[in-house]
């Protein structure tokens, strides 16, 4: 490398220009010969060359992603969390679901550990999981939450966006696209990330009986997940949306993403209590059917019960690790308001201190808000709707108002829901 350096403008006849812009030492730093040695590139040059390749590289991912294809993915640099220490992670951020954290934990626990196996005769197949639950009661949270402590690429897709080629939608291809993009394009790196698919129940065939009541377009797009699933080479189109013919598409390798579902999976206890009613009949029945929690008839959940609301067998056997999540009791969500790392309440008091404003809920307006959360049927997901109403004028006000402490008490909290819609 030949280093020179000028304060002229020009005027160096060195010899030493730059073989690409022509200019002398006073206008750059740093000369790079070529390997041949006859001709040279200065630092400007690389420089501008850098951000033409940058700009090119956006425009056309697919290229990045070819260029990823032949180097070797770094090994991912952090330790290996144990499923106690995945779990202890969930549990600052998760209330309750203490099958769910359990069983997530081992499976992702795993899914590290299958990347780094031995290549000999036991190939340790990957454990995708299905997470069955009512709305609001934290599927997407924990799906969240293991993306915020892994450091392989997670990408959280909605099943309901998407069809069968050839229909208004998105292929099946494109839920792939998100973890490319997530993975910047690093091809060998996406083929090791997670994917979390929303709203799994609503491309389930209505009926169990597939030939009288068919429902083309859900099951020909489970048919199409299934592939995906299973593992095989996909054809992602790198910008995602429809495929254009001329769109020159990255292929991707699925056998190592490990796939989590969720659904609420509506009218689903209906089945389950179907089943087992119709199983417990029989000479120990009776006792059988009185131990029967029928509060909460997703904890008895069963592959056979997801095939009865209209999985396609295939996909419930590509999915063998199946969990429920818990309603959530006015206790939880008690807890959920205050507990969580990232509880509502707490970053209400983030928003005031940043204003020098020490912001507190009383114990008796926390459990307003929750007794109003069940009251209207809106579950964890209402907690923040109704705080957010209340909260509303205090935000509006005190940032002007000279004062270092404001407490939010029942009487308060009662009358701003009053004023709104929701009171
Ligand atoms: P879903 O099960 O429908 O995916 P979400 O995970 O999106 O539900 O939950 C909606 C919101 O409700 C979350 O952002 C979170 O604030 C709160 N929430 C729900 N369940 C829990 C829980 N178990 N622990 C803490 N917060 C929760």
């Amino acid at each position: 490398m030949a280093k020179k350096k000028s304060n002229e403008g020009n005027g160096n006849d060195s010899g030493m220009t730059c073989s690409f812009c022509g200019t002398t030492p006073g206008y750059h730093d740093i000369l790079v010969p070529s390997p041949t040695g006859n001709a040279y590139i200065c630092n400007n040059c690389v420089n501008q060359i850098e951000e033409i390749l940058k700009g090119y590289f956006e425009e056309h991912p697919e290229l990045k992603a070819e260029a990823s294809r032949g180097k070797k993915s770094s090994p991912e640099k952090h330790k290996l969390p144990t499923p106690l220490e995945i779990r202890e992670f969930l549990d600052q951020y998760v209330i309750g679901q203490d099958d769910a954290k359990k069983y997530l934990s081992v499976a992702v626990y795993n899914h590290y550990k299958r990347l780094d196996q031995p290549q000999d005769d036991v190939d340790i197949e990957k454990s995708n999981i299905i997470m069955v639950g009512p709305t609001g009661t934290g599927k997407t949270l924990l799906a969240k939450t293991i993306a915020r402590q892994l450091d392989v690429p997670f990408a959280i897709v909605d099943a309901t966006v998407l069809t069968e080629a050839g229909y208004v939608g998105e292929d099946i291809e494109s839920l792939l696209v998100r973890l490319l993009q997530a993975a910047d394009y690093d091809v060998p790196r996406a083929e090791r990330g997670i994917v979390f698919i929303d709203e799994i129940d609503k491309i389930a065939r209505k009926g169990d009986n597939p030939s009288i009541t068919r429902d083309v377009s859900g099951e020909g797009v489970q048919q199409g997940l299934l592939k995906l699933l299973e593992g095989s080479i996909v054809n992602v189109p790198p910008q995602g949306g429809r495929k254009h013919p001329e769109q020159k598409m990255i292929p991707v390798d699925t056998k190592n993403i490990l796939f989590i579902c969720g659904g609420a999976f509506d009218g689903i206890e209906r089945k389950i209590a179907h089943r087992l009613n119709t199983h417990v009949v029989g000479f120990t029945g009776r006792d059988q059917r009185s131990k029967i929690d029928s509060d909460n008839y997703l904890k008895y959940i069963a592959p056979q019960d997801l095939k009865s609301f209209g999985l396609i067998p295939e996909i419930i056997g590509r999915l063998p690790v199946l969990v429920h999540l818990d309603p959530l009791d006015r206790d939880a969500l008690l807890k959920v308001l205050s507990e969580p790392k990232n509880a509502i309440t707490r970053q209400y008091e983030k928003l005031f201190a940043m204003d020098g404003v020490k912001l507190t809920f009383t114990p008796e307006t926390l459990e307003f808000i929750v007794d109003k959360a069940i009251e209207y049927k809106l579950g964890a997901r209402g907690l923040r709707t109704i705080v957010e109403t209340i909260m509303v004028d205090p935000m509006f006000e005190v940032p002007s108002l000279k004062v270092k402490e404001f407490t939010v008490t029942r009487e308060y909290a009662e009358e701003k829901l009053r004023k709104a819609y929701i009171g």
